[in-house]
């Protein structure tokens, strides 16, 4: 038996890939590392659903002291200008969602120079007190380490302050946990391993999260394979933390890729991702994270059909309805979506829709339908 055929037949039996392995996935051919991906996704998850949130991205501030070069969002890269909503227009576009039936709020900004502990857990406060319903999946790990900083506090008490405010769990947007990669395009943002601290600390406060991946900036292949490794042994090492225990599962509960939108951008000469380069990194991720149940298709950042076909290679979620987001939309992309489209995509794809909440318990088996 050949090398390829060794790793095939570890794949298809379920057992945990090496990174050396994973790197070697890249040179196979597209369809046969999509259903290597897929048979792994159904011995995780063998239903044939994909769920959906229907949440809102509030980007509360576009003020940032970091200014990452692959950054369209902040204010100083002269595509949005700089605003920070008031709380009032907040709390409209929170009534707003639940009006319609949504359960979960993202609140990002960035990492604004004046903003402390306070500001961020009277904002959360105030949102629980008139929406106690509403899951509030917020932040990151670079907005909890600002704020450390900021007011001169350890992250752990930051997490507790902003756990008893009412915060429940932290996106864990990491963009490339590759030093080298984060030294070129944001040196004034955490590095690898501040964003670990952190995850260790939500960890120790029994609160959850997710990994995220940007790639398309420059990096190798196998440092592609070093964020999903750095990623797998955070998740490992926090399997069986507080309020995990009984599940084993560690802090994060999915996992979600895209590739870097170079438009309007500091780095706008780089080459955009392919839609192969997308396939093959939902693929990888899926066989090479054996630890988390959920791998996002990104339809935001990918488009709606690329993200359509990332389900039939490991996909199984296809993450929120957004309302609102500036993020995205600030490097020029407009992929937008509906409830029914998002249904009908998913049934399109051969597959069972489902409505979730925030910890992925399915709320609907037929949404859409009163
Ligand atoms: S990526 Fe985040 S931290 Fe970096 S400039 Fe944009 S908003 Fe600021």
């Amino acid at each position: 038996m050949n090398g390829k055929d060794k790793l095939r037949q570890k794949i298809f039996a379920g057992a945990r890939v090496s990174p050396a392995e994973a790197a070697r996935l890249f040179s196979w051919d597209i369809l046969e590392l999509g259903e290597a991906a897929d048979l792994r996704r159904r011995l995780i998850h063998p239903q044939n659903t994909v769920g959906f949130i229907s949440d809102r991205i509030i980007n509360f501030t576009n003020i940032c002291e970091a200014a990452c070069d692959f950054c369209a969002f902040h204010a100083g890269a002269d595509s949005l200008k700089p605003y920070e909503l008031p709380r009032d227009e907040i709390l409209s576009k929170v009534r707003e969602l639940s009006g319609r039936g949504g359960t979960q709020v993202m609140l990002q900004g960035g990492l604004h120079p004046g903003h402390t502990l306070a500001t961020y857990t009277g904002l959360v406060r105030e949102i629980k007190k008139r929406f106690p319903h509403i899951y509030l999946h917020s932040f990151s790990p670079s907005e909890i380490a600002h704020i450390a900083a900021k007011s001169s506090l350890p992250l752990d008490s930051v997490i507790a302050e902003l756990k008893k405010a009412g915060l429940d769990s932290v996106p864990g947007a990491a963009d490339l946990l590759v030093d080298r990669i984060r030294a070129k395009v944001s040196p004034r943002k955490i590095g690898k391993d501040k964003w670990c601290e952190v995850m260790y600390a939500l960890g120790r406060h029994g609160m959850r999260s997710s990994a995220t991946m940007t790639y398309g900036m420059g990096e190798t292949e196998t440092e592609k394979i070093e964020h999903l490794r750095v990623v797998r042994e955070v998740q490992d090492r926090t399997a069986g933390t507080a309020g995990r225990g009984k599940s084993g599962e560690g802090i994060f509960r999915a996992f979600i890729p895209w590739s870097f939108s170079p438009n309007r951008t500091k780095l706008a000469g780089i080459k955009p991702a392919t839609g192969t380069d997308y396939l093959k990194i939902v693929a990888i991720s899926r066989i090479f994270l054996d630890n988390i149940r959920y791998i996002q298709a990104g339809w935001l950042t990918e488009g709606l059909k690329l993200a359509q076909i990332a389900l039939a290679m490991g996909a199984n979620d296809m993450g929120g309805v957004l309302t609102e987001e500036k993020v995205v939309k600030a490097t020029g992309s407009g992929t937008r979506a509906g409830l029914s489209e998002f249904i009908d995509l998913i049934r399109n794809a051969g597959k069972i829709p489902v409505l979730r909440d925030s910890s992925y318990k399915i709320l609907s088996r037929s949404p859409g339908k009163k």
